[in-house]
């Protein structure tokens, strides 16, 4: 779109919050997105030391992660039944009343910001700089998609019928919007949902869960399983009953879902490899703060995290690109989330398999030019890693590793960087930093990606403004954006009111 087609009806954002006040509630129609908290504001900042001072206290108590019970076999039964009779009377109220309930749940997600943003450090090590947005994200899904619920009261000569019961099964990197995002779509469009907490994210899954119900989405509607990955999770995904799945996840995982079920109706946002071009006429100095941004926030460890940097002509040979991205991640403070000076946090999980590979294996041609290295015992804390000579074709320039990894690629010409991004199966997030708008449009021509940015980082999708969603192997049975105004689409039908009657 030219800057003239751009939609400038959109409302800017609030104005920022003091979060040690009760934020206000929403009017309840109407939609704009939830401003982050304000670190600029003391009474902010002392409401995050507080919000990781009591991070620390539950460590020390060792209360946070709880256990949670594995559903039995006859419990899954009964959530199954239960949730596929419950979703008439769900399905059948008007758009305008879900909506009115899922305001409500916009505003109990804010009310409960700080304990979101605790249990998600305490459980995952997300810092808050990347907790805070998430919830903002969750708030503004519930506002979104109540709006969007709204309208499916308001067309003429059709009506919609949801689909009566989708599963939820979110990762673990975003475990409050994902999960949050996934279930509120289905619940605005009239579907029941039985939602299955990544694993690792088992306790912010179910406060998220919790702030929904006691904002008045009935149990009997919202069901939260905690399965194991086996039997019980395989059984539930290839009940017939289940009209759909929501999944985020890797490839590998749809693949997997879709081998227990093979009319499996998937909505799926998969696996990404994704590079930021850097062109010849770029601010290489904003550049180079974008691309450290993208690969290593949240220690990369996101499908639109930028895991490549392809320098195009004579930004390749940019001595002054090379020292400020290597001064911009050298100078990252790597820590624990408890220490409000981490800039970037733990992996998941201690690195082992594809993501110890990518950290400590070079590939032909390649050379460190920032070496990783694991900073305690843990075997989560690992320093960000910049390898570069990338080859075209080779295992790094093709595969994820989902981790703080970045490789440097280089090319002749921006329609070979274009080629070196289209090589890769998957589409998810693409970048470009060039302040040639001729160059700018040729990329938008030709990548093959479903979310695009230019002259600024690639991760931290915005609802309504940046609607997320894949392309190529990066979606299974998707097609349209989470965020954005067609979602709800894919979770009913219409019916022309006339071959109805
Ligand atoms: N929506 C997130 C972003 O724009 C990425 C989601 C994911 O990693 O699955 O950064």
């Amino acid at each position: 779109a030219s800057l003239a087609e751009l939609d400038t009806s959109i409302p800017a954002p609030n104005r920022q919050q003091d979060r040690s006040l009760p934020a206000p509630a929403h009017a309840g129609t109407g939609f704009a997105n939830t401003p982050d908290t304000d670190p600029s504001l003391p009474a902010n900042r002392a409401w995050g030391r507080a919000i990781l001072d009591r991070v620390v206290a539950s460590e020390l108590g060792n209360d946070v992660v709880a256990a949670t019970t594995l559903t039995r076999a006859e419990d899954l039964e009964d959530t199954i039944a239960g949730a596929v009779a419950a979703s008439s009377s769900w399905g059948s109220l008007s758009g305008a009343e879900r909506a009115a309930v899922l305001h409500r749940a916009g505003d109990a997600l804010e009310a409960r910001r700080a304990e979101l943003m605790e249990v998600m450090a305490a459980e995952t090590g997300k810092t808050l700089d990347q907790a805070d947005p998430e919830i903002s994200e969750a708030v503004d899904f519930a506002h979104y998609y109540a709006e969007r619920a709204r309208e499916l009261d308001a067309v003429d000569g059709a009506s919609y019928s949801p689909v009566r019961l989708t599963v939820v099964t979110p990762p673990w990197n975003f475990p409050v919007a994902i999960p949050a995002g996934s279930t509120l779509a289905a619940l605005a469009a009239g579907s029941s949902v039985i939602i299955k907490p990544a694993p690792q994210a088992q306790r912010s899954g179910s406060v998220m869960v919790r702030a929904l119900w006691d904002a008045g989405v009935p149990r009997e509607v919202l069901h939260l399983a905690h399965l194991d990955e086996g039997d019980l999770g395989r059984r539930l995904l290839a009940d017939p009953r289940v009209d759909r799945v929501i999944l985020t996840g890797g490839y590998e995982t749809a693949e997997l879902f879709r081998s227990f079920r093979t009319d499996l109706p998937l909505l799926a946002e998969t696996s990404g490899k994704n590079a930021i071009i850097v062109t010849p006429s770029a601010d290489l100095d904003l550049a180079a703060k974008d691309v450290a941004q993208s690969a290593f926030g949240h220690a990369g460890q996101k499908c639109s995290a930028a895991s490549l940097v392809i320098l195009v002509g004579s930004a390749a040979t940019s001595q002054r690109f090379r020292n400020q991205l290597l001064d911009a991640v050298g100078s990252l403070t790597v820590g624990y989330p408890e220490d409000p000076g981490t800039q970037m946090g733990p992996v998941i999980e201690p690195a082992a398999g594809k993501l110890l590979d990518g950290l400590t294996t070079l590939g032909e041609g390649e050379s460190w030019v920032v070496e990783p290295r694991q900073l305690d015992d843990s075997g989560r804390l690992w320093s960000p890693g910049v390898r570069t000579g990338v080859q075209r074709g080779s295992t790094y320039h093709l595969t994820e590793y989902f981790g703080p990894i970045l490789g440097i690629m280089t090319a002749a010409t921006l329609e070979e960087a274009i080629a070196l991004q289209n090589d890769i199966d998957y589409g998810l997030t693409s970048g470009i930093h060039s302040l040639d708008s001729a160059e700018i449009a040729t990329w938008i021509d030709g990548i093959q990606a479903g979310n695009l940015y230019v002259n600024r980082g690639i991760t931290g999708a915005i609802v309504q403004r940046q609607p997320f969603g894949g392309w190529k192997k990066s979606a299974v049975g998707a097609g349209t954006k989470a965020g954005g105004p067609n979602y709800l689409i894919g979770l009913g039908s219409w019916t022309s009111k006339e071959s109805r009657a």
